[in-house]
């Protein structure tokens, strides 16, 4: 068998060396029917030999025997293995040693008659041989050593022998045989060589077909998870800009836009809806005292209420901070409020957050389309501006929008444009309110009130404080007082021991800076701080107290007299008022125009308490004779009232005072 070298350039993939396989296998059968042919002619020209006849009849046989046998190989290898994946080396194998065998049949054939034969046949026989030599160049060029073996052994033993013989005839054909064995030789390599290439490039190509095909597989994969990145990134985007990412409800911008839509579907079905603004009630308190992180989780609890009760017939968003809004279809005005009212019942059921129980209220303000309006900025203002005057009249409640809050809202937008510029175009005076001791008869205090005129109207102070309070304001105008005040009463008409009492909102006196614009108003007029009180109204319970007490303790260490406003109508605890040791009670004028119902066992305790606690009380609101002689029976110790004076400016004091004295 001859023994397949191969050199490293001859040892790429299977796939090269099963195309080379099937290149050897694929002409086979020419091959094969060329070598019956040939040797089929031999035996029948010079079979009849009478030294060689019977080798050669047996050399015939078994060369016919091995012939057939490669005949039924290569038909197998036709049926069986072409075009598969088959084991190369195997057959490789088979065919190389059959081959091998074959031009060992020859050159054992060629080297036994090569003494004998005939001039004639031993030129037919080196013709036959050559030709087959350079057939098998071509029918084994799919492997080079078995093609390089076949010539060589075909041709050169034989002419070999022929060129070393004694007979010049045959040395001359010898001579011609061996120089076609070598070119038999090199165009064997050649071919086979050349063979090999176009197998190794059609491979390549396949491989680079292939890899291409992958690449493109690879590619449209990479496409794939790219448009799916991109489909979640977009995702997020839109949640972004349109879910809130805390309750996971719309946002502004995403429900201004769905309620745009709603509104052009329900006038082209000529349907209505409510619009139902929602405001948390005491949430701010929740925030402040346990902290943003529970105040998320009560929004988000929040959140999950209104959508449940909505349960999907209606639109909702949360507007902002604790604000929500829902919108349902097909509601009449009393139904909106119905609905409102339960959903407020709902909301203000325990939130449990860890294991602490909590809860907020709600207000609601309503807007019905298309009756007040037809824009969705216009509804969600009118629902909001029904629920912020439902808010300040009572909390809890459920408020339809009506024409008069429109009246109110463009009257309070008014009085905010017109305080914004009250200061600099000296807009507000002081009037003055003597305040009277029960026991001396002496006026004991003036309280300094604020005045406003406005376009020509006298706006009253529960009117636009509010409002300055609400938008700022009050800290410009409520220094102005305090530094007009001082400078005022600096030198009026009374002796020293009248003091002066400038009313301060809360909102003031939470500011930092609010001592010492209180010590520069006083250090700027040379007023005594010992002749000032401050009135605070009793809401300043409902914020910090202990701050409050600390600017309250501050402010009587300057010797300022502090003084709890309007007491009775808030919700403060005695056990606070205690806490904040202020030096004057003023009892609402609620309780006294309402003494002979039950008001005066409410002065009665009052005075009663602070006795206790070394207060000082005055009576608000007295407008009787009877009221201040009742008063002052229960031990009251000041009284202020439209009985004793209206509130005047500070140049009617004197007048005032003079008449007074008399009286
Ligand atoms: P207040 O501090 O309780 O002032 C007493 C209010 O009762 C004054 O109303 C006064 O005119 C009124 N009044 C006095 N005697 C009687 C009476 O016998 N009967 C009736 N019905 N009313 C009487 P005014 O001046 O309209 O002030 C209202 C409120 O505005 C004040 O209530 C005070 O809370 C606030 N305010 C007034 N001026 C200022 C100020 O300069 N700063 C701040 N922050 N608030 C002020
Ligand atoms: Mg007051
Ligand atoms: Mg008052």
């Amino acid at each position: 068998m001859v023994k397949i070298i191969k050199t490293p350039d001859e040892q790429p993939n299977d796939a090269i060396e099963r195309d080379l396989v099937t290149a050897l296998y694929d002409d086979s059968f020419g091959g094969v029917l060329v070598s019956i042919a040939c040797a089929s002619a031999l035996f029948l020209i010079f079979g009849d030999d009478p030294v060689l006849g019977e080798f050669k009849l047996y050399w015939f046989i078994a060369f016919m025997l091995l012939l057939t046998i490669r005949l039924l190989d290569t038909s197998y290898w036709h049926k069986n293995l072409r075009g598969t994946s088959y084991a190369f080396l195997q057959a490789k194998r088979r065919f190389i040693s059959m081959a091998a065998l074959s031009s060992f049949a020859w050159t054992t054939y060629a080297i036994t008659i090569v003494d004998h034969a005939s001039w004639l046949e031993l030129s037919m026989t080196i013709i036959i041989l050559a030709s087959l030599a350079g057939g098998s160049a071509t029918v084994l060029s799919g492997n080079r050593t078995l093609g390089v073996c076949y010539s060589f052994l075909l041709i050169f033993p034989m002419s070999f022998l022929m060129a070393i013989g004694e007979d010049p005839n045959k040395n001359v054909l010898g001579y011609l045989g061996l120089f076609f064995s070598l070119i038999m030789i090199l165009g064997s390599w050649r071919t086979a060589a050349f063979t090999r290439n176009a197998i190794v490039t059609k491979n390549q190509n396949t491989d680079f077909v292939k890899a291409l095909a992958d690449k493109n597989e690879e590619i449209l994969a990479v496409n794939a998870d790219l448009e799916n990145k991109v489909r979640l990134r977009t995702k997020e985007i839109f949640e972004l800009s349109n879910i809130d990412p805390l309750t996971g409800l719309f946002n502004r911008t995403a429900f201004s836009k769905s309620l745009g839509d709603i509104i052009s579907l329900c006038q082209s079905q000529a349907r209505g809806f409510a619009l139902l603004f929602i405001d948390l009630d005491g949430f701010k308190a929740i925030n402040d005292t346990q902290g943003h992180n529970v105040g998320d989780k009560v929004l988000v609890a929040i959140a999950q209420r209104i959508t449940l009760f909505a349960n999907g017939a209606g639109h909702v968003c949360r507007w902002g901070g604790d604000e929500f809004i829902v919108v349902i279809e097909d509601l009449d005005e009393g139904e909106a409020v119905e609905f409102g009212r339960d959903l407020i019942a709902s909301l203000s059921q325990h939130i449990k957050v860890d294991s602490n129980k909590l809860s907020v209220g709600a207000t609601i303000g309503v807007a019905m389309y298309p009756r007040h309006g037809s824009d969705e900025t216009e509804l969600i203002s009118l629902a909001d501006t029904a629920m912020y005057i439902q808010k300040e009249k009572n909390k809890a409640d459920v408020s339809v929008f009506t024409h008069e809050m429109r009246q109110s809202q463009i009257r309070e937008q008014q009085i905010k444009e017109g305080l914004a510029l009250a200061l600099q175009k000296n807009e507000f005076h002081l009037v003055y309110q003597p305040v009277i001791d029960n026991e001396s008869k002496e006026v004991s205090f003036c309280e300094v009130l604020l005045r406003w005129r406005y376009r020509g109207e006298m706006v009253p102070p529960h009117e636009f404080i509010p409002i300055a309070e609400q938008y700022g304001f009050i800290h410009d105008i409520g220094e102005w007082v305090l530094m007009e005040a001082c400078r005022e009463s600096s030198s009026w008409i009374f002796d020293d021991h009248v003091n002066i009492s400038v009313n301060v909102s809360v909102s003031q006196l939470v500011r930092a800076d609010f001592i010492a614009i209180v010590q520069n108003a006083l250090v700027s007029s040379g007023f005594s701080a010992s002749n000032l009180h401050l009135e605070i109204t009793e809401s300043m319970f409902e914020s910090n107290v202990d701050m409050m007490l600390e600017r309250i303790r501050a402010l009587q260490g300057l010797g300022i007299k502090v003084s709890v406003d309007d007491f009775g109508t808030g919700f403060s605890s005695l056990s606070q008022l205690q806490k904040l040791s202020a030096d004057i009670v003023k009892i609402d004028r609620s309780f006294i125009s309402s003494m002979a119902t039950g008001g005066q066992a409410i002065i009665q305790a009052t005075q009663y308490i602070a006795k206790e606690l070394g207060y000082s009380v005055v009576a608000e609101g007295v407008e009787t004779k009877a009221q201040a002689d009742e008063l002052a029976d229960i031990g009251i110790q000041c009284s202020q009232g439209y009985y004793f004076s209206y509130p005047m400016p500070i140049a009617e004091l004197t007048d005032w005072y003079q008449k007074f004295k008399k009286s």
